[in-house]
């Protein structure tokens, strides 16, 4: 009985929606997108949600909105999936690395100062794993030297800082609706933002920069005729993928109760194996959305490394993610950044160590069991005797 890393959870009330918007005769960006985003922009707080076609996509979108100048520069972490760099680089900035929280594996805040020039036009912080980011000092900063703040947000489906909602803080938050994340379309993303010329901006580069809803022309309400204002892309969210995430926007708290629930299973259970130190919490208020499970390994105590660790409970039938290899450790960035890893140690570190075990609302609490109970056969079987240990 193998134990997935992830599943989505889909049920009838998304099956029946995909199935009307079939039969319906419009199955691109049509009326069900326009309502995803209605009750998306309500459920966050946000005066605007555009719907895009993955948060890779949003993310391209809110950089490229920035109107990046040649080595204009955007801080970042490097504790993120690739998106959010490669994004930078491909709307003309430079990602400048700041380190991570030991503890959260969170952007800190505080050793952003250092990293600011004369060329930094905007800071991005990912809300790792659903903790958000320590938002009031990222935005004072931020403010005090006129920079935006585009929100990675794609663990962050119905995270809240300090009583505030994810997608309402911010400049503009880029959500992932991929399957492995809190709610799915399939692929999918979302962008929020409360600067209504912003949104029209976004809507525009989103959809080759042709200004009209070509589904309000459905039926010949409107003429064809188009114009473009902007070199624009095609980043759309169809009808059929918002089908499902109205109704995996419903069920949200409900999957959030749920994984809170696997979590704290995780954390008691844990508890008892020192070798596995799951990540620290936030000292502000805040409602976890408890995206990812993350553990660091004691790779020290074991006479195996991780990615032997790792193997060795795959075989046992547990899936497992990795999140995230730091970013200055992948080639490209490497070569464009340089070594990285003495200005970078926290990540460095963390990066070695981590790994991400399943966590999502179809896991029963015997799932749970089952993937402690293979670690900590796995720590076990590998343990270094007190006297064999590395001075
Ligand atoms: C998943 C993820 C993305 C990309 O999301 P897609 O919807 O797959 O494009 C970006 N940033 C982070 C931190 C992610 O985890």
């Amino acid at each position: 009985m193998a134990i997935p890393f992830s599943r989505p959870s889909i049920g009838e009330e998304e099956i029946e929606e995909v199935v009307a918007c079939l039969r319906s005769g419009w199955i691109t960006s049509g009326p069900r997108t326009a309502r995803f985003e209605q009750e998306f922009a309500a459920a966050v707080g946000a005066a605007h949600a555009i719907a895009v076609s993955s948060a890779t996509a949003g993310l391209h979108l809110a950089f490229l909105a920035l109107d990046l100048r040649p080595g204009d520069e955007v801080i970042t972490t490097p504790m993120t999936w690739p998106a959010t760099l490669n994004t930078i680089v491909q709307a003309g900035g430079q990602p400048v690395l700041v380190d991570i929280e030991p503890g959260t594996l969170n952007l800190d805040a505080e050793l952003i100062e250092r990293k600011l020039s004369k060329k930094t036009r905007a800071i991005v912080p990912v809300h790792f794993a659903g903790q958000p980011c320590d938002m009031d000092a990222i935005t004072a900063i931020a403010s005090s030297r006129h920079l935006r703040v585009i929100e990675d947000a794609a663990h962050a489906v119905g995270t809240e800082y300090r009583g505030r909602k994810i997608g309402s803080i911010g400049d503009a938050a880029v959500f992932s609706f991929h399957p492995i994340k809190n709610i799915t379309t399939g692929e999918g993303g979302m962008i929020t933002t409360a600067d209504a010329d912003l949104a029209r901006r976004l809507r525009l580069l989103r959809f080759h920069g042709v200004e009209r809803d070509a589904w309000k022309a459905y039926g010949g309400a409107q003429l064809p005729f188009y114009d473009v204002s902007l070199p624009g892309l095609k980043y759309n969210l169809t009808d059929l993928q918002a089908a499902i995430g109205i109704h995996q926007l419903r069920k949200l708290d409900g999957f959030i109760a749920r994984r809170e629930e696997l979590a704290c299973r995780y954390d008691r259970a844990l508890a008892e194996v020192p070798e596995l130190r799951p990540l620290g919490r936030v000292p502000y208020s805040c409602r976890h959305a408890h995206h990812l499970y993350v553990v660091r390994l004691d790779r020290e105590g074991l006479s195996i490394d991780r990615e032997a660790f790792m193997a060795a409970v795959q075989a046992a039938g547990v899936g497992l993610g990795l999140h995230f290899t730091a970013a200055h450790q992948l080639s490209y960035y490497r070569q464009r950044l340089g070594n990285l890893e003495a200005e970078l140690p926290v990540a460095t570190d963390e990066s070695r160590r981590i790994f991400s075990l399943p966590l999502y609302p179809a896991m029963s609490d015997g799932d749970v069991d089952t993937v402690v109970d293979v670690l900590t056969r796995t720590v076990q079987a590998h343990r270094r005797s007190p006297g064999s240990r590395p001075a």
